[in-house]
C-alpha cells in the first residue's frame, strides 16, 4: 500500500486525474465538425496562456520539436543566431541552430549565472549579421532564470528576432508576449502544463512572422505556412494528438478556473518556500538568479547525486532529477511544475533531508521543512485565499 510515486522531476510532471480522464474517452475524429470546436476552444485558451493576440501553433511532439520548428522557419542558410549557453538547453539551441546550417554565436554563461543583458546587447552591436537571440526562460538544467523582458527591449530596436524557448517557464511567472514584444515562444506539454508529454507549442509575433516566408531553410513537418493555412480553416495540417489534445482542452479549463496571476503566485511561493528550506539547511542553491519553475541545489562535498536520488526512488517513492551534462552527481533538482498542492514541497524536502541524512551528511532533521512551513505559513493565507 505504500507503493506511491511522488514525481518532482522537471519533465514529466504530476497529471491531475481529471486531465488524464478527459483524453481517456473515444478518440473522436479530426476532421470532424465537433473536433473543429474544440480545437477553436484551444486556440482561444492557448493566447490566453501565452498572453497573446497571435496564433498558438500545436506539434505532436516533445518541446524540442518546436525549438526546431523554430529555427527552420525563421531563418535561411548561413545566418547568424546569438545563442545564450549557460546549461544543456542553451547547448540545445546551438545545436539545432548548427544542424540547420545556421552560424551560431556562443554568449557562454557560466552555469548556475544568467546571461547579462548588456552583454547581449554589446555582441549585437559589434555584428549587425546576428538575425535572432535564442534563450531559455528557464534554462532548466541549472533553475536559472534568464532576463527575458530586457532581452525584448534590446532586440525591439534592432532587426534581430529574440526566440524564448519558455518550455519550463510558459505559465510559471510572467511572460506576457505581446506587452514585452517577445517574438517567438516555445513551451512543452509535459512541464508546467501538467499533461503528459507529447505536444509542443509554439507562438510568433508579427515580426517573426514576416520571416517565415522569408525564411529558406527546409521544413515539412514543422511547416507553420501550411499549418496556419490549416488553422484558418479550423483544422490542423496532419492528424493532430487527439487524445492529448482533448488533455489539453481539460488542462487549459483549470489553469482559467485558478487564473494566470494565482498560479504564478503559488509557484513563487512554493520555490520561495523551497530556496528558504534549503538554505535552512546549510545547502547552496546553484542559480544565482533562480527560478519558480524547480529548485537546483549543489550537493555536499562527498554525496553523489545519483546514490541519493536512488535510495529516494527505491525506499520512498521521491523521485528527484539529478544534474544533466558537466553537473551529473553533484547536484539535485526539486521541480514545483505540475499537479503539486502547496504542502508537497514539504514532502520533497523531507526526503531530501532524510536522503542526506542516510548517507552520512550531518543534518539536522526537520531544519528545512520547518523553515519551508514558516514561509507558506507567512503568505500562504493570500495566496490560497
Ligand atoms: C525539457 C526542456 C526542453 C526539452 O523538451 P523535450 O520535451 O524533452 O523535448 C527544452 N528546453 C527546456 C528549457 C526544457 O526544460
Amino acid at each position: 500500500m505504500f507503493k506511491k510515486w511522488h514525481l518532482f522531476t522537471p519533465g514529466p510532471v504530476p497529471v491531475p486525474s481529471r486531465v488524464l480522464l478527459a483524453g481517456a474517452k473515444p478518440t473522436p475524429h479530426h476532421r470532424l465538425p465537433e473536433f473543429s470546436s474544440v480545437l477553436s476552444e484551444i486556440r482561444q485558451d492557448l493566447q490566453y496562456l501565452f498572453q497573446t493576440k497571435r496564433p498558438v501553433f500545436f506539434f505532436a511532439s516533445s518541446g524540442t520539436g518546436a525549438m526546431e520548428a523554430a529555427v527552420a522557419n525563421l531563418f535561411s542558410p548561413g545566418e547568424k543566431v546569438l545563442v545564450v549557453r549557460g546549461g544543456k538547453f542553451g547547448e540545445r539551441w546551438g545545436e539545432i541552430a548548427e544542424t540547420y546550417g545556421l552560424v551560431p554565436v556562443f554568449l557562454d554563461v557560466s552555469w548556475g549565472k544568467a546571461v547579462r543583458p548588456e552583454e547581449v546587447e554589446d555582441r549585437l552591436a559589434a555584428d549587425p549579421e546576428i538575425r535572432g537571440v535564442l534563450v531559455q526562460a528557464h534554462e532548466t538544467s541549472t533553475g536559472v532564470k534568464h532576463p527575458v523582458r530586457e532581452l525584448a527591449e534590446i532586440v525591439r530596436k534592432r532587426d534581430v528576432l529574440l526566440v524564448v524557448d519558455a518550455i519550463s517557464a510558459l505559465g510559471v511567472y510572467p511572460l506576457p508576449m505581446d506587452e514585452w514584444g517577445i517574438d517567438v515562444m516555445v513551451a512543452g506539454s509535459q512541464k508546467s502544463l501538467a499533461l503528459p508529454p507529447g505536444l509542443s507549442f509554439l507562438a510568433l509575433s508579427e515580426r517573426a512572422w514576416s520571416q517565415v516566408e522569408r525564411a529558406s531553410l527546409p521544413r515539412y513537418y514543422f511547416d507553420l505556412r501550411r499549418e496556419w493555412q490549416a488553422y484558418q480553416k479550423e483544422t490542423t495540417a496532419y492528424t493532430p494528438a487527439v487524445s492529448l489534445l482533448l488533455s489539453l482542452r481539460e488542462a487549459l479549463q483549470m489553469i482559467k478556473e485558478i487564473g494566470l496571476e494565482r498560479l504564478f503566485a503559488h509557484y513563487a511561493l512554493i520555490s520561495e518556500a523551497c530556496r528558504e528550506g534549503v538554505k535552512a539547511l546549510g545547502l547552496e542553491l546553484l542559480a544565482e538568479a533562480p527560478c519558480e519553475a524547480l529548485t537546483v541545489i549543489k550537493l555536499p562535498q562527498g554525496i553523489e547525486g545519483g546514490k541519493l536520488t536512488k535510495l529516494l526512488r527505491e525506499r520512498y517513492g521521491v523521485i528527484l532529477a539529478g544534474g544533466q551534462g558537466k553537473l551529473k552527481g553533484r547536484v539535485v533538482r526539486i521541480t514545483h511544475m505540475g499537479h503539486q498542492s502547496p504542502l508537497e514541497v514539504v514532502l520533497a524536502l523531507s526526503a531530501l533531508e532524510v536522503g542526506l541524512s542516510e548517507l552520512g551528511y550531518p543534518v539536522k532533521m526537520g531544519t528545512g521543512v520547518s523553515r519551508a512551513l514558516e514561509v507558506i505559513r507567512e503568505k500562504g493565507k493570500e495566496v490560497y485565499a
